[in-house]
């Protein structure tokens, strides 16, 4: 029993002839070759006897996963049917692969390839079916899905044709044996747009690409990269708030100036990326230190190096300070790249480096009305496989802030005391890296400006100042990283018409 053929319309294998990239889709178990063949209908295909894609090899290039689930082709088969006409590479040309008739039952399609750009990627039918996004399947309002992954076939099979909706280039896929309850006339509609994105995220996951973007800092570069950004143009213009939280992604640290002098200002500047985070210090705080000041947790004495609010799970990831009053000496911020120090102490030490990646250090807040407690290594990584491949593994988190830290819990002593000692020479070598002088930024918060940091990468600092020549105020506030990555995913995929979440996710638009 043969199934129908991949029909392409002569529109589109015009529209493809003439532009990259040449659309080619075909898939499994057609036992003749198309009329239209000499454009489109190179079928490649693998089977179910085909091995299951393996994950390539690590590579610090990704290469496209079509080169690495190729099915092997038989004899058999070559001799038996003439190979359709060829992609336009010769490597791709491997990857032409017509099953026999004898294999249809016993051999169901499980992949699709179709050629993006020239090169042939392999999709998993169950990642087209279950990415399916018709209305039958996706609630258009709430884009909620209708259906759970755990309701497809194990053994679902497609067909599949390249059409071309509203100009668009699109892959339609027709299910020989759907979810149960659909009916037979559903049809799942990729655009090849979309495939790229997918497919093309995939090997960013896998080669552990996406991080590079961000530029590691010593006091030179920053000093040369920092960026300013007038208020208004910040409340007023989406592409200047982009260009912002894209520079904020990359550096970990950005610059506001003429900022109204007003306690709501720093609201309003969180407020465009998001909700504010609020914590057990309110949804905005106050550093300030005045004469007589009644608070003893805003002294002006020296507090070194840290991050904020370690002891809770997820501890804010922006921090936002707005300077209202600076009319002390003194009260300098530093800012140093915690990420940097990290990669240099990789490099000074894979030992030292690994130590801080495993050492657990406790973090608390141990009040009578609030207690809170965490315990967390001092350098975190992406975990495999998501990201990366385990020896190029980015970092996702460095956790350092000694004025909280608690009693330590684990390996203590007794067997582990080479573990503590281990982690001290560590702690030694890392403390020396942020603090040193070329990789500290310092700077003095004028009145009406305002600094965001990434709090789970920048490391913040102050200097003693004078509490009784006049009043230092700031106006504090946290963004969570999900609020911050959500805008920066917005504005990318508006601007640019990429994004930049962890994973694969359909644009909002399509
Ligand atoms: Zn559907």
């Amino acid at each position: 029993m043969s199934t129908p053929l991949p029909i392409l319309s002569s529109k589109l294998a015009q529209a493809c002839s003439l532009r990259r990239p040449v659309i080619r889709a075909g898939l499994t178990n057609t036992k003749r070759a198309c009329s239209r063949r000499p454009f489109l209908t190179s079928l490649w295909a693998t089977t179910s006897r085909a091995r299951a894609s393996p994950e390539p090899a690590s590579s610090s290039s990704p290469a496209p996963p079509a080169s690495s689930s190729r099915p092997p082709q038989t004899q058999s088969q070559t001799s038996r049917q003439t190979p359709p006409s060829p992609p336009p590479t010769s490597r791709s040309n491997e990857n032409v692969v017509t099953p026999t008739p004898d294999h249809q039952h016993d051999s169901p399609a499980k992949h699709i390839a179709v050629s993006i750009d020239g090169d042939p990627r392999t999709f998993d039918t169950v990642f087209l079916r279950d990415s399916c996004s018709c209305t039958q399947c996706m609630d258009p309002h709430s884009k909620q899905k209708l259906f759970q992954t755990a309701d497809i076939p194990e053994d679902i099979e497609a067909e599949c044709k390249a059409v071309v909706h509203q100009g668009k280039h699109m892959v339609e896929i027709q299910w020989k044996n759907d979810v149960k309850g659909y009916a037979s006339d559903h049809r799942t509609r990729h655009s090849i747009d979309w495939l790229r994105r997918a497919s093309n995220t995939e090997l960013l996951l896998r080669g552990g690409v996406r991080h590079d973007e961000r530029v590691l800092w010593n006091r030179d570069i920053i000093t040369r990269n920092n960026k300013w950004i007038d208020y208004a143009d910040w409340m007023g213009q989406d592409q200047v708030l982009f260009d912002a939280l894209s520079h904020l992604n990359k550096y970990g640290i950005l610059f506001l100036k003429n900022v109204p002098d007003s306690e709501e200002s720093v609201v309003d500047i969180a407020g465009r990326i998001g909700i504010l985070e609020e914590t057990f210090y309110g949804r905005t705080w106050d550093v300030r230190s005045k004469k007589k000041a009644e608070n003893i947790a805003y002294t002006p004495q020296f507090l070194g190096l840290h991050m904020d609010l370690l002891y809770t799970s997820n501890p804010p990831h922006l921090q936002l300070l707005h300077s209202l009053r600076a009319r002390t000496s003194g009260g300098e911020s530093f800012f140093s790249d915690s990420f940097h120090a990290a990669r240099l102490l990789q490099q000074k030490s894979a030992f030292h480096f690994r130590t801080l990646c495993t050492f657990p250090v406790t973090y608390h807040y141990h009040h009578p009305t609030h207690h809170y407690h965490y315990t967390r290594p001092t350098i975190e990584l992406y975990p495999y496989p998501k990201y990366s491949e385990p020896t190029n593994l980015a970092i996702h988190h460095v956790n350092w802030s000694p004025p909280f830290q608690g009693p330590f819990e684990a390996r203590i002593g007794g067997e582990h005391q080479t573990t503590l000692r281990n982690y001290l020479s560590a702690a030694h070598a890392f403390e020396k890296l942020i603090s040193a002088e070329e990789n500290l930024f310092e700077y003095r918060l004028n009145e009406g400006e305002c600094v965001i940091f990434d709090n789970r990468r920048v490391l913040h600092a102050r200097k003693a100042f004078d509490a009784t020549q006049g009043e230092r105020w700031l106006k504090g506030t946290y963004v969570a990283d999900d609020v911050f990555y959500s805008k920066l995913r917005v504005l990318e995929e508006r601007y640019t018409g990429q994004w930049l979440a962890d994973g694969v996710v359909r644009p909002a638009t399509e």
